[in-house]
């Protein structure tokens, strides 16, 4: 499996996207690379399969593409917490803050057995909001959220270190600054 830091070498920096100053970590080019995505879902994979998973939970869209990979090959099944509008039943949603504004993610309340262990994934963390929303979302569809994995921390952000001050385990692949 590749390591770490060439994981991190497969991720292409593309500057002023989507706004000026920002510096977007692309992870196009790392799933691309064949043996980018299964090294990077090998690692996901090891540090939830010790944390016990009984489920895989990712964020709409990147978690999707990690997080569902991670459930195949542990072989539990997978949550997705969407974006607003795109299930088709009813279901439950947190609204949370944004720099400007205000989000929206859903998911379907029968999504997960009560006291079920679920770990989160994402492709990124940067201030944490996504993730904390998430973990709110799904401990009220009955989940039991220790752990949430990422490919790609940004600390500076301070995202990571939200979740762990609230008693969340928290693992990235790689950091930028
Ligand atoms: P947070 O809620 O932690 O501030 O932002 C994390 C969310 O925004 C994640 O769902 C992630 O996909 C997205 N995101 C923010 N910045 C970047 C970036 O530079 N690269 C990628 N790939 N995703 C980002």
């Amino acid at each position: 499996h590749l390591s770490r830091e060439e994981l991190k070498a497969l991720v292409r920096t593309v500057p002023d996207f989507p706004h000026p100053g920002i510096q977007f970590r692309d992870i196009t080019t790392l799933i691309g690379h064949h043996q980018g995505m299964a090294a990077s879902v090998h690692h996901l994979a090891e540090l939830a399969d010790a944390a016990g998973a009984h489920k895989i939970a990712g964020m709409e869209a990147r978690g999707f593409i990690f997080g569902a990979a991670v459930a195949v090959k542990l072989g539990i099944g997978f949550v997705p917490v969407r974006k607003p509008g795109k299930l088709p039943i009813a279901t439950i949603g947190i609204d949370y803050a944004l720099e400007y504004g205000t989000d929206r993610l859903e998911m379907d309340p029968g999504a997960i057995e009560p006291g079920q262990k679920v770990v989160m994934v994402d492709d990124l963390i940067a201030t944490g909001g996504t993730a904390l929303a998430s973990a709110e979302l799904l401990r009220r569809a009955g989940a039991v959220i220790e752990q949430a994995l990422f490919v790609i921390d940004l600390p500076d952000l301070g995202g990571a270190a939200r979740l762990r001050d609230a008693g969340m385990d928290v693992h990235a692949l790689m950091e930028f600054d």
